[in-house]
């Protein structure tokens, strides 16, 4: 632990270092100016951030008299991040750099649903991203791998507490990743994860309150209250698959019944598609092979862009339930954003129009006027690029840099 001047020291490195990111290219003058240090002390600082390469300059700005001062500018490639996201069925992570740029992908499904099986498949993810390290760069470390997966995570220990899909019990990931791979790993829930994404590099850039919800086999919402990531007291905010929204509706896995996961989630929607292929005409039938069982939510979705009829009602009812939910939570927790992401959320505007009308018709107006609801502008990518972006969060909230 660091004490009096070096801590003092580590402060306003870290100080100049949150300046210069924040506020792009500037003069030693200027980062003297806006923090309230000493001309010597910003210069000393400035030294050693360009020795250890977290800023770079780059040539003179306007002269006010004298010499022209040299600007300097944040540098994103000063460490490598590692982000990756264990959903229900599959694995993706990437290596970005500290702008939340991918230099490489992996993307993998999952058929297990042996918790320790997938902590294996997450390590070799890391492995093989690791060893692209020196392809793809100058000679930078890597800072360290944030992981959203699904389930109740205990964030401060690291521990995966709990996840219907798994089977699991309080595993230790991060600790476990940690000894295998040598380098710090910090977890989040997935939807979580997904919503810091967004806001670091996605369609939530600077907004300070918003909420993502993960359309997929099962429901989630990330939510950003002020800024930060709200987990509740027990890490178990954002339930909303558990909402009720239909009286006398479907038993849930959850053990009550008419949750919105029931009628909204991917599942909801191939049991709906198995439903009415046997009633009516559609091209769902003919892109399953006649096959109820080999019906998913990306049959219905590709049926709709084809301008099947029955699968685009499909996926408007889903959205429809979806909005009634949303509009709650509109309503609940004034979000300035609500950004529809997850598997599921690929359907569009099939899925994403129906929404926006269900959740609007149900916001007070006060409410509704202000608040965006928008696709996630992130992808496949908004859950590993969180974990990369909380992996960044925790580098420039440390009193000292790695
Ligand atoms: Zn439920």
């Amino acid at each position: 632990m660091l004490v009096g001047p070096e801590l003092i020291r580590a402060i306003n490195k870290q100080r100049v270092l949150r300046l210069v990111r924040s506020a792009g290219a500037m003069s030693r003058a200027d980062l003297a100016e806006r923090t309230g240090l000493t001309r010597p002390t910003v210069s000393a600082v400035v030294a050693e951030l360009l020795e250890e390469g977290w800023v770079e300059e780059i040539g003179t700005g306007e002269s006010s008299g004298g010499r022209p001062p040299i600007l300097l500018r944040f540098n994103p490639r000063a460490r490598w991040v590692i982000g990756a996201e264990l959903g229900a069925g599959h694995v993706r992570a990437v290596l970005a750099d500290l702008a939340g740029n991918v230099f490489d992908r992996v993307k993998q499904r999952v058929e297990s649903h042996d918790p320790l099986v997938e902590v294996g498949q997450l390590e070799r993810a890391m492995k093989h991203l690791l060893a692209q390290v020196p392809k793809k760069g100058p000679p930078i470390p890597v800072a360290g791998i944030g992981i959203g997966i699904t389930g109740v995570i205990d964030t401060e220990e690291g521990i995966w507490r709990y996840s219907p899909h798994y089977k699991v019990r309080d595993l230790p990931v991060a600790q476990m990743l940690q000894e295998r791979l040598l380098l710090p790993v910090w977890l989040e829930n997935d939807a979580r994860a997904m919503a810091w994404g967004e806001r670091s590099f996605g369609a939530a850039k600077g907004v300070d309150n918003l909420a993502f919800i993960r359309v997929g086999v099962g429901l989630g919402a990330g939510i950003i209250i002020d800024g930060r990531l709200y987990g509740g007291a027990y890490q178990g905010a954002g339930e909303i698959g558990h909402i009720m929204v239909k009286e006398r509706g479907l038993r849930c896995r959850c053990g009550s019944d008419g949750c919105l996961e029931t009628v909204g989630s991917a599942v909801a929607i191939a049991r709906r598609a198995v439903q009415r292929m046997a009633q009516e005409e559609t091209l769902i039938r003919d892109l399953c092979g006649g096959d109820p069982s080999q019906v998913i939510a990306t049959t219905v979705i590709e049926a709709a862009d084809a301008g099947d009829r029955v699968a685009q009602e499909i996926l408007a009812e889903a959205g429809r339930y979806l909005g009634i939910g949303i509009g709650s939570m509109i309503n609940l927790l004034n979000p300035a954003m609500v950004i529809i992401g997850g598997g599921t959320s690929r359907a569009g505007d099939h899925l994403i129009e129906p929404l926006r009308q269900a959740a609007l018709e149900r916001t007070l107006p006060a409410l509704r006027e202000k608040v965006k609801i928008v696709r996630t502008a992130l992808g496949e990518d908004a859950g590993p690029l969180g974990g990369a972006a909380l992996v960044i969060e925790e580098l420039f909230r440390a009193p000292t840099l790695k």
